[in-house]
């Protein structure tokens, strides 16, 4: 459906805002009741841009239309470098653009989170949805799904140099694994991609075919981006108001709305509807209905470096998936495998230099390098978003405090050392020429090393914790993800995440999803 006009009466029982991961899986989940009404707002459209489907062309989507091109304040951490941080604006949200790693997460991460308040989310109880959710090459096994939405896959010829990066953290002694999502997390492995017949598996692809679409029960809405939440009387969330273009539209919910805008839609739309900091939203001349300090704070994101690159001795083939096969998880300060691991590094099969770098002379051309990207997996570092205007058109300021953490600083330094051994390792020297990036004066001393990976260091994509769930005063969400203090408002997506898993989120956020669905009861 396009987009609609001000003077259509929508209603439903439950209004979910966002069809990005977790908004595509609730909308499914929600309506195998086919008792409630769901109506599912999303701001983009429908995908339309073949590239979407191309795994090797993600990296072509952002600034296309179906993103919405967030850029970060300036980073003092990373010499004063403001970063480009896409999201998807979409039909399938940030699934559509994603580099389509698939990795849940080390069983610890989860209980982080149940330590910090979210009392019930943990191991245990995410486990059963992580294998509702998926279709595993390894479906039949304890520990997989295996008819779920999701399918997953791994290169079935991998890169040449994805198998290179594979044996030479072997060399380095690193224990082989099979994949991400076994009971060991750290070791050289591939990647487990969501892509299923050579094409990009977007969630809404899984979650909303044609038998989803085709529910009665189900409205899909697009082109309206919503821009607060409406209240009854009693204070009780009772829809949401938005623009379609030129028209204002009112959706209203007869028993909830769940936000599902994702870590920056999410606590927006909360501050536009007076709930967050009130000095903030004073400031802004937003009226104050509910003083949260904790709506936008929290933010936290992984970092990689772009990189530790290589002129390469002999032609590199370009991918035949997505040009990243291999992120090689690394206990650095532990060896115990039952902890998470605290450093990744990567193999990319083209040269990769940041915008900090980019202006340097030396990097090969595509074809004639590769990169070893490499970053830390638990940051201390906390950012935060604040509205700079109650304008929805206008994005909000993002400020997520890169590097900020001394512990942080020393994280991504014993990254590049283990990225540049990982590079040097016996089995790279048949691809080994020359290490162009970090440079002999990058490395004379830890200031110089310090000053480029400030320089190297880009988001690896996975911004959360914007609108935390937890029990303390700070806390947005209580566990059972009703919004503190507003009766008839939940939010599911990646910002009520305490915490970062160790590898890329988006497994997680659709089975926090998946969960949500057997949890919220209207
Ligand atoms: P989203 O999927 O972003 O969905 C939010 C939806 O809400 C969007 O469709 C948006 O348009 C809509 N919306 C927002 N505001 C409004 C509004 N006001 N009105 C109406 N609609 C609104 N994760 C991985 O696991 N593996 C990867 O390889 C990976 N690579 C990534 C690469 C890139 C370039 C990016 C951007 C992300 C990557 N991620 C990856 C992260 C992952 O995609 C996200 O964490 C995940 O999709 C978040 O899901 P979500 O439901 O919270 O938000």
């Amino acid at each position: 459906m396009g987009t609609v006009r001000a003077d259509h009466a929508l209603a439903a029982d439950v209004v979910i805002v966002g069809a990005g991961s977790a908004g595509c899986v609730l909308a499914n989940r929600l309506t195998q009741d086919p008792k409630l009404q769901v109506i599912l707002i999303e701001a983009g459209g429908e995908p339309a841009d073949p590239r979407i489907a191309d795994p090797a062309a993600w990296p072509l989507l952002q600034g296309t239309e179906i993103d919405w091109a967030f850029t970060t304040t300036p980073q003092p951490g990373l010499a004063g470098r403001r970063h480009p941080w896409p999201r998807g604006r979409v039909v399938g949200g940030s699934s559509a653009l994603h580099a389509m790693g698939h990795m849940r997460g080390h069983p610890l991460d989860f209980a982080a989170w149940e330590a910090a308040g979210a009392t019930g989310w943990n191991w245990d109880a995410l486990r059963p949805f992580f294998l509702l959710s998926e279709t595993s090459p390894f479906a039949g096994e304890e520990g997989y799904g295996g008819c779920g939405p999701m399918a997953l896959c791994q290169p079935a010829t991998p890169h040449p140099l994805t198998l290179c990066h594979m044996a030479a953290g072997a060399d380095l002694g690193l224990t082989p694994i099979r994949d991400h999502n076994g009971p060991r997390m750290s070791g050289p492995t591939l990647n487990t991609l969501t892509i299923r017949d050579g094409k990009r598996l977007t969630v809404a692809d899984a979650y909303l075919d044609a038998v989803v679409r085709a529910r009665a029960n189900l409205r899909i809405l697009t082109g309206i981006l919503v821009d607060r939440l409406t209240f009854g009387p009693d204070g009780r969330a009772v829809g949401v108001s938005g623009q379609a273009g030129a028209d204002r539209v009112l959706v209203s919910a007869r028993r909830a709305v769940v936000l599902a805008a994702g870590s920056i839609g999410s606590p927006s739309i909360l501050m536009r509807s007076g709930i967050g900091p009130a000095g903030d939203l004073a400031s802004l001349g937003i009226p104050v209905l509910q003083d949260r300090p904790g709506v936008g704070a929290n933010l936290q994101d992984h970092l990689l470096s772009a990189g530790n690159v290589y002129r390469a001795r002999r032609p590199v083939p370009p991918t035949t998936t997505q040009h990243s096969e291999s992120l090689t998880y690394i206990g650095a300060r532990t060896a115990d495998p039952a902890l998470p691991p605290d450093l990744v590094v990567g193999i990319v099969s083209m040269p990769v230099l940041s915008d900090g770098l980019a202006g340097l002379v030396g990097a090969p051309a595509p074809g004639e390098g590769y990169t070893l990207m490499f970053g830390i997996t638990h940051p201390r570092s906390r950012g935060r978003i604040m509205l700079a205007s109650a304008d929805p058109m206008v994005h909000p300021v993002i400020d997520p405090r890169y590097l900020e953490a001394e512990e942080d600083r020393e994280h991504l330094l014993e990254a590049l050392e283990w990225a540049r051994r990982i590079g040097s390792a016996p089995a790279y020297k048949a691809w080994n020429q020359q290490e162009l990036f970090p440079r002999p004066q990058d490395l004379e001393t830890r200031d110089s090393r310090l000053s480029f990976v400030r320089r190297a260091a880009v988001t690896h994509h996975h911004p959360v914790g914007t609108c935390r769930m937890g029990t303390d005063r700070t806390a947005v969400v209580d566990p059972d993800l009703s919004v503190r203090g507003v009766p008839g408002l939940y939010i599911v997506d990646a910002s009520i995440l305490p915490s970062l898993t160790t590898g890329p989120v988006n497994a997680a956020v659709i089975a926090v999803a998946e969960r949500a669905a057997t949890l919220l009861v209207f």
